[in-house]
């Protein structure tokens, strides 16, 4: 494999660089995270599915991007990588995502923040693995542990690891009778994390140069309430953009999160939030701002 200087690398989005041809899509994971795919293949399936500007977002970490990049500019694949990064915040007792696109991935800001929410997933899966050896499973941390490699670790790895070893039926069957939360019900390992607020990582992505954009926002399960109180809150420390367009989300919900933006002066970003090929979704697939909106890209244009 050819050897290339990190600064090679464009790390963002530049002035003029064009957005007009080909499908976009913000929001994705790979191994690195809780994906099933390497950050190579995840390009490769991009290039398939006619994707010119891709964001891998992974949780807490930005370890695919040099990955993707290098195997991009290696095999001359044309497709924009973008740098992303899902960081997991705390709010009000709520888990909220926030997807930070187009930042330096080298900034001391950032690095610092995944440092301590990498040391935030290691502590509460070590709990996580307590909790659910009390639960007749002495071997969970290890598994979810070999499961997850160098990468993040993540629910979704236990999920699994449960799931493979047949103790529940499905993935989201782990979820709520194990490792859960669903407003104060608290399933029997979920454990509270020690994830950063919402303004920390907000301002970590500015100081590297990027954007904030509220993860899903209708995946909260928050009352229209809490819903425009959490993004009262966003803007308020100067929050850029809201996920407006999901495969998931119906016209209607589409309708609502495209309202939200424009009565707070938010930006639009769409992603897949691709983790495993399924039936359901996939990347790029049905992803397009609705008229009206302020595509986050304009931020850097
Ligand atoms: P974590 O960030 O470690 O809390 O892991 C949460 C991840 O598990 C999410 O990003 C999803 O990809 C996955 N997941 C799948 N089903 C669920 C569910 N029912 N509740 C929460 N997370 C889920
Ligand atoms: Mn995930
Ligand atoms: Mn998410
Ligand atoms: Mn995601």
């Amino acid at each position: 494999m050819a050897l290339l200087s990190t600064t090679d690398f464009p790390h963002t989005i530049k002035k003029n660089d064009s957005f007009s041809h080909g499908r976009i899509d913000l929001h994705s994971h790979t191994h690195c995270s809780d994906g099933s795919l390497s950050p190579q293949s995840l390009i490769d399936r991009a290039v398939n599915y006619q994707i010119s500007v891709l964001a891998i977002t992974d949780h807490d970490t930005i370890a695919g991007f040099d990955i993707a990049q290098e195997y991009i500019l290696e095999k001359n694949i044309p497709i924009k990588l973008l740098s992303g990064i899902e960081i997991s915040t705390a709010w009000q007792g709520f888990e909220i995502h926030i997807v930070g696109l187009n930042v330096d991935v080298k900034h001391n800001a950032l690095q610092q923040l995944i440092v301590n929410q990498q040391q935030a997933r290691e502590e509460r899966a070590i709990s996580i693995g307590e909790k659910l050896a009390k639960c007749g499973f002495p071997n969970a941390y290890n598994d979810a542990k070999k499961l997850a490699a160098k990468g993040s670790i993540t629910r979704a790895h236990f999920a699994k690891v449960l799931f493979q070893q047949g103790h529940v039926g499905t993935m989201q069957k782990a979820f709520d009778q194990y490792l859960g939360k669903k407003g104060r019900n608290t399933q029997r390992a979920y454990v509270k994390p020690n994830w950063c607020t919402i303004e920390q990582a907000i301002e970590a992505m500015h100081a590297a140069g990027g954007s904030a954009v509220m993860a899903h926002p209708i995946r909260y399960d928050l009352t229209a309430k809490w819903l425009r109180r959490l993004i009262v809150h966003f803007k308020e420390y100067m929050g850029d953009g809201l996920e407006v367009v999901l495969p998931q989300m119906n016209p209607q919900q589409r309708q609502i999160m495209l309202n939200y933006c424009l009565e707070y002066n938010l930006h639009a970003s769409m992603g897949s939030d691709f983790h495993h090929p399924n039936k359901w979704s996939d990347l790029g697939r049905n992803l397009t701002l609705p008229d009206g909106a302020k595509p986050i890209w304009a931020l850097w244009n």
